[in-house]
């Protein structure tokens, strides 16, 4: 945030019954400044100027693209083909009923670095950030959709391996990517605690509806320190919504309709968080109103 030096302002504090105004002049804080005038426009914006604020931001991040296929397929689907289709599908529900705005971290097929991808969501200005992935393992028995948050350490071997895949996409970019343990967990650290409870949220929604609709990996809520997940102020989840290396979940991920079923249960999850980010915002409020 920009540091916002002290300003000088003259208030009216009040009137006499002659209606000569009683003006004095504080040293505000630079912050309480800003407030003071944010609150002053909303005060002019209560009548007949009123404007709506603009609908949230949802910012899709199909996982992967260009020189980086991401997981292949046991018969050769690549992952970053599944997730742009999933995410453009998704898009499109998101934004059919105009309660959102969507945008995508990519629309073809292009290579973009984890980082720049949290950029672009910095820069749109969003509300939620949701990487659309699907993974692979050397045991093609496994399948299952799962969801994962940012943790500075892994809730299992098993994510702890799949966040070293995901974020291993930037070796492809050249310089390559190496995050220590160490400067890991002080990415992690500085993500507000307001983001953390936002992403668990969304994530508990993510799971809670894909779980109706779709096969799970056990315990499909899990955290990991996902590079694409360290939005300090934007709650983020990674979805793998399937395994390429499972030739079920292959097959159903090529299917546009089976497209389509994931899209709804993470449209219903998104619709699920901000009814709760609303209903918690009114509680804060009511409370600030009454202290
Ligand atoms: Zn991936």
């Amino acid at each position: 945030m920009p540091p916002c030096p002290p300003v000088s302002r003259r208030l009216l504090l009040g009137r006499l019954a002659s209606g000569t105004g009683i003006i004095g002049t504080f040293l505000l804080p630079g912050r309480m400044d800003a407030a003071l005038a944010a609150a002053a426009s909303g005060t002019a914006a209560h009548g007949r100027t009123a404007t709506r604020p603009p609908a949230p931001l949802v910012m899709l991040d199909p996982g992967h693209g260009g020189k980086d296929p991401g997981a292949v397929g046991v018969s050769g689907t690549y992952e970053k083909h599944v997730s742009l289709a999933a995410a453009l599908e998704l898009k499109r529900q998101l934004e059919a009923e105009g309660r959102y705005r969507v945008a995508l971290t990519r629309t073809r097929d292009t290579f973009i670095p984890l980082d720049d991808r949290v950029a672009r969501a910095q820069a749109h200005g969003a509300a939620l950030f949701v990487s659309m992935h699907a993974d692979a393992l050397s045991d093609h028995s496994v399948r299952g959709a799962s969801v994962y948050t940012l943790a500075d350490s892994a809730s299992d071997a098993q994510t702890a391996a799949l966040a070293r895949r995901e974020n291993s996409a930037d070796r492809f970019g050249g310089a390559g990517f190496n995050t220590s343990p160490e400067i890991a967990r002080i990415l992690a650290s500085l993500v507000r605690r307001e983001t953390r409870i936002g992403s668990s949220q969304l994530a508990r929604s993510m799971v809670g509806n894909l779980d109706d609709n779709l096969p799970m990996l056990p315990n499909p809520e899990r955290h990991a320190g996902f590079v694409v997940l360290k939005a300090a102020d934007i709650p983020s989840v990674l979805v793998e919504m399937g395994f390429m290396s499972n030739p079920v979940d292959e097959a159903e991920l090529r299917r546009p309709r089976h497209r389509t079923r994931i899209a709804e249960a993470m449209k219903r999850a998104v619709d699920a968080y901000f009814v709760t980010a609303a209903r918690v915002a009114q509680d804060d409020r009511a409370k600030w109103m009454s202290d």
